[in-house]
């Protein structure tokens, strides 16, 4: 058989090797405790449940669903973005419903990329925008997300003859793996470079409603002329533990939305209903879920902050997002600590370097751990490091 060329250069997905490796041990029955997967532990909320049995016994969800969504859900897409952020959007040109919203970011390269094209796409990040560039055809230019600029993009050092064939521009903010935020002046930066460059931007921003100690995310939407330039990914997976149903959204510009809305036309036959019904449920009905599992999320953070510092792996509080990105002690890279920390006390980390050449330096640790393993992880990273140090003094 021959293999296309596209499917032969895929890297690997970074996650299907940490899992494999994962399973591998606790199959010799070694008790492997995970930091790794950006994946909620706290079960979708019950009122959405009993919608989708509800919806799931109603024979005309039994059918094909539309392309772009039961006009409902777009209208409880619109609905939630005017409450959250005051943001108006037409509920049948700049909403489309999608099956998670990485399909959606991987599909959306379709739009824009011929061979050849550029896409800027932060480093590190999140790998389905480069990958999605590259099957398409494209070629990712990186962006270098450092610390010294707050994990933001520096736009000045894009050289100009890249601007003049990138066609696209990535963003995510409260950003994963970084945790860092955006606020909107620099969203308003970013739509005037987009006109000035003859860009879209696409803004992929899961974690908005995942925030800590008060602080409320702003919407790449709220920017001024951001309609004109782009769009917004959303994704009820990480607001509501939806990640098992998937479903999301991409909102703004009209010919953004219709020209994904013809590619997935041709490729995939909608949302099932019930799940689409669940998530009407979900955006319109109580959001005390939000304020519960964030408070879950922050005692974790708060844990898991003071022991990663204890032990040598510096990391700040974040504001919002499910990760923590902590930096990896002197002597090692991203990979010998991980691999260290998962051959010598079984607590896996995610490597940053798996998100790009800027992510080395940094492990990423997840906040969606259940109580008992964090406890127990975190006590194997105290006696990892005691150890550690002994060896250290001893030599
Ligand atoms: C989790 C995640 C997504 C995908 O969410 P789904 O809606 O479940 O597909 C997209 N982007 C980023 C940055 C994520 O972390």
């Amino acid at each position: 058989m021959k293999m296309s060329k596209r499917v032969e250069n895929l890297p690997p997905y970074l996650f299907v090797e940490i899992n494999r490796k994962i399973a591998e041990k606790r199959a010799k029955g070694e008790d492997i405790v995970s930091f790794a997967i950006g994946d909620p532990d706290i079960p979708t909320p019950s009122h959405i449940i009993d919608k989708l049995c509800l919806a799931a016994q109603d024979p005309t969800n039994h059918r094909y669903p539309e392309t772009a969504g039961l006009s409902e859900l777009r209208q409880a897409v619109a609905g939630w973005y005017e409450r959250r952020f005051g943001v108006s959007l037409d509920a049948d040109k700049e909403v489309l419903p999608l099956i998670g919203s990485k399909e959606g970011v991987g599909h959306i390269a379709l739009c824009f990329i011929d061979s050849g094209d550029i896409a800027l796409v932060p480093d590190p990040a999140y790998p389905v925008y480069s990958v999605s560039t590259m099957l398409a055809g494209g070629r990712p230019y990186y962006m270098p997300l450092v610390e010294e600029n707050n994990f933001l993009p520096d736009l000045d050092v894009i050289p100009a003859d890249i601007l003049k064939r990138a066609k696209l521009l990535w963003i995510s903010y409260p950003n994963n793996p970084t945790s860092a935020v955006a606020d909107i002046d620099f969203f308003n930066r970013i739509v005037k470079f987009a006109q000035q460059h003859d860009l879209a931007i696409c803004h992929d921003g899961p974690y908005s409603e995942v925030a800590f100690d008060g602080y409320q995310p702003v919407s790449f939407m709220q920017a001024d002329g951001a309609k004109q330039m782009g769009v917004e990914f959303h994704s009820l997976s990480k607001s509501y533990n939806m990640t098992g149903w998937r479903i999301g959204m991409v909102v703004g510009n009209a010919e953004i939305i219709d020209a994904l809305k013809r590619v997935k036309s041709n490729l995939d036959s909608g949302i099932p209903q019930a799940i689409q019904y669940a998530a009407i449920e979900a955006l319109t009905g109580s959001q005390d879920c939000i304020q519960e599992h964030n408070a879950i999320y922050q005692r974790r953070r708060d844990l898991i902050i003071d022991v990663l510092n204890s032990v040598g792996l510096e990391a700040k509080p974040p504001k919002a997002s499910l990760y923590i990105w902590a930096k990896v002690p002197e002597g090692y890279t991203s990979i010998d600590l991980a691999t260290d920390l998962l051959e010598e006390i079984g607590v896996v980390v995610t490597p940053g370097v798996g998100y790009g050449r800027n992510g080395e330096g940094y492990v990423r640790l997840s906040l969606t751990i259940p109580d008992a393993d964090l406890a127990k992880g975190l006590s194997r990273l105290s006696g990892w490091h005691s150890k550690r140090s002994q060896h250290k003094a001893n030599k």
